[in-house]
């Protein structure tokens, strides 16, 4: 059924009129079609119930999309936490030190680290420079390098501060700062 006119401006027709659906092709009364002041008949293509559909699988199609963004951040946080893991293990090896870690202890404890406690950094979890260490890049440090890896004695830094401190004792640090310091004066 065609209709000629906008609608919206002759109220007193209003409910004895019909409009086909763009979409489902059904004819329905102008009440099941939403108002669009840029159409010539002052109503909308698609009937209501159209309408809401398509909206349902926009939404659907946004959530699907968001949902999988967000698994894919979290695999990548447990990507790196298992490559820090093995490296951890291979380092503590060679250096016949202890290790004790697990892949769920570092979930558990680092998987929400979200910057770098020296420096307030926001850690780089998602890897933006493909292949290569950047120094915002989250890595495992060993607080206390003569322990090894161990529970209690790992924390997640940024890379830069973990290649500052390297193994360097408290002294060796103390000195390299005031050394630092010496030069920026
Ligand atoms: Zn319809």
């Amino acid at each position: 059924m065609r209709l000629l006119g906008n609608y919206s401006k002759q109220p007193f027709l209003w409910i004895f009129k019909l409009k086909d659906c763009k979409r489902c092709a059904e004819t329905k009364p102008l009440t099941s079609y939403y108002k669009d002041k840029k159409a010539k008949d002052g109503l909308r293509g698609f009937c209501k119930d159209c309408e809401h559909k398509g909206r349902d699988l926009v939404n659907d199609a946004t959530y699907a999309v968001n949902r999988r963004l967000r698994r894919c951040a979290k695999d990548m946080i447990r990507y790196k936490l298992d490559k820090m893991l093995i490296n951890s293990r291979v380092r503590d090896k060679k250096k016949r030190l202890p290790n004790n870690l697990t892949l769920e202890y570092l979930i558990e404890k680092f998987s929400l680290v979200t910057h770098c406690p020296v420096f307030g950094y926001i850690l780089d979890w998602q890897n933006t420079v493909k292949g290569a260490s950047i120094p915002t890049s989250p890595s495992l440090d060993a607080i206390d390098p003569l322990l090894g890896h161990v529970m209690g004695n790992v924390q997640v830094i940024s890379w830069l501060a973990n290649t500052m401190k390297w193994n360097s004792t408290p002294d060796e640090l103390r000195m390299f700062g005031k050394w630092c310091l010496a030069l920026n004066t």
